[in-house]
């Protein structure tokens, strides 16, 4: 894949970047390693007014940065903006909170093992090699960045070939901070050249979110090198409705969960299973509001959905869809590719999927839900569980019993009671199952690229 800047509303290249060659990379390695050996004894304090200062720059750059970010993935302009300025909560966050999560763990009574003293300390584990998407461009870095480098870690971006500009604006964006260059670098890449970075002495772990492919690819070299990672990849969130649920509201954020980010997002709902007692006014209002919404130019404020962020992308999209209607499914809005230039797919609702379908097991990466209709909550739990995914879940309800099956049933890194799944400095997030495994934010996620040292003093 050639690292360029193609605008998926139009089809038009921007910009093509040179691959870096295997000494620049190399370079770029030796440089992360020997400022990790000095940078892991900065303190915290000194780390947080640079994470607070590279926040501040965020801000500033703000409309800069997401004009990008529509241009290169076709997200809405509206969307881009709030992403880059979660990014900047999120970098104060762990400028905050970093000291605290990463704070000496005294064990209560060090008698019981025959200590005057007992802890867990937190300590930086070195170079992380970050594997990144698309989708969402800035935070995922960031969500990686921000905790990693509060940690004494230093980090190197492999961002996805079709965002340069913006891993090239994150590079840019620590070392305005003030944090010195070795601390956060973007190698500009292709998938190829990831396994020699990976294996490389110097670099301790890696963290990977996109595809189940590309992860099972950098788990099994890290594994092959007792490499820890963490492993962030798909989706096929379900998002249940019951009848005592709020149907408007569920209607209206099921729509928006299902959009977002015009349908690429790995904690995007995109099985709808709804109790038959409101089945027929769950599907009616959703779609009313589906085929309402505006399909159009992401740089338009008014937009709602924009393009798919590559050619392919949408040739998987509809390629799924039409498998599904081949075998008999029934397409309520949507579900034709739009002439025109630009990767555009409507927002499409489908019923009658079945498990013979190839979208019942895979992940779909675009506006296209599918609604399932269910007889009970434990129908419900099995549908929703019946999925070799286990990111997120969503359920509305108002009543405690299902409440409770949701939340301790439902196969998931999270779930969501009355509300659409959705990612929080303050919550930890990641997957179970083929989604992945470890978890990002909070302070799991700033624990998990950290050596956890026993001490114990007699
Ligand atoms: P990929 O998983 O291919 O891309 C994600 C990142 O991994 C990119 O930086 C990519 O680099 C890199 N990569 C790809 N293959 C390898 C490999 N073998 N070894 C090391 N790095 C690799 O996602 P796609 O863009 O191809 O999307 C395909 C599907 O993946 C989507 O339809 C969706 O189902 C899922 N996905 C999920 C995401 C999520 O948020 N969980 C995000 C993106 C995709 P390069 O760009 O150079 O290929």
């Amino acid at each position: 894949m050639t690292v360029a800047s193609v605008n998926p509303a139009t089809g038009e290249t921007l910009k093509t970047f040179e691959p870096l060659g295997a000494d620049e990379v190399d370079g770029r390695i030796a440089v992360a390693h020997r400022t990790f050996l000095e940078y892991r004894r900065t303190s915290f304090a000194d780390r947080a007014r640079r994470m607070n200062a590279a926040a501040d720059v965020l801000d500033a750059r703000q409309d800069e940065i997401a004009r990008v970010m529509t241009a290169e993935m076709g997200k809405p302009i509206a969307a881009a903006r709030a992403e880059a300025a979660k990014c900047a909560t999120t970098m104060r966050f762990y400028a905050e909170h970093a000291e605290g999560f990463l704070a000496d763990d005294p064990l209560a009574d060090p008698s019981r093992v025959k200590a005057s003293a007992a802890m867990v300390r937190w300590q930086p584990l070195g170079v992380v090699l970050a594997v990144m998407p698309w989708n969402f461009p800035l935070w995922q870095v960031v969500r990686f960045a921000a905790p990693a480098l509060m940690a004494g870690n230093t980090g190197l971006l492999k961002h996805a070939s079709n965002v340069p500009q913006t891993a090239l604006f994150l590079e840019e964006l620590f070392l305005e901070g003030g944090f010195p260059r070795g601390c956060f670098q973007t190698l500009l890449i292709g998938s190829g050249q990831v396994e020699r970075v990976l294996r490389d002495d110097r670099v301790a772990a890696a963290t990977l979110t996109g595809s189940e492919a590309a992860g099972r690819s950098v788990a099994a070299i890290a594994g092959d090198e007792i490499k820890k990672t963490v492993l962030e990849l798909g989706g096929s969130d379900a998002f249940v409705v019951m009848p005592s649920a709020d149907l408007a509201a569920a209607v209206s954020t099921a729509v928006t969960a299902r959009v977002q980010n015009n349908g690429q997002s790995c904690i995007a709902a995109k099985r709808f299973i709804v109790h038959e007692a409101v089945f027929d006014a769950f599907a009616d209002a959703f779609t009313a509001r589906m085929r309402d919404l505006r399909v159009g130019d992401p740089a338009d404020e008014a937009t709602d959905v924009g393009p798919l962020a590559t050619e392919q992308g949408r040739t998987d999209v509809a390629e799924l869809v039409a498998d599904a209607v081949a075998q008999g499914a029934t397409v309520l809005c949507g579900g034709e590719v739009p002439d025109g230039p630009g990767w555009f797919y409507p927002p499409t609702v489908l019923t009658e999927v079945t498990p013979a379908m190839r979208m019942y097991a895979e992940e779909v990466f675009g506006p296209v839900a599918q609604l399932h209709r269910v007889a009970s909550a434990d129908e419900a739990v099995r549908v929703a569980n019946a999925t070799s995914f286990g990111l997120g879940s969503a359920a509305w309800t108002t009543d405690a019993a299902e409440r409770e099956l949701f939340v301790g049933e439902l196969e998931a890194g999270a779930v969501f009671v009355n509300g659409m799944v959705a990612s929080s400095p303050d919550l930890p997030f990641g997957g179970i199952k083929r989604s992945g495994y470890g978890r990002e934010l909070a302070a799991l996620g700033i624990r998990e690229f950290c050596n956890a040292k026993t001490v114990w003093v007699a």
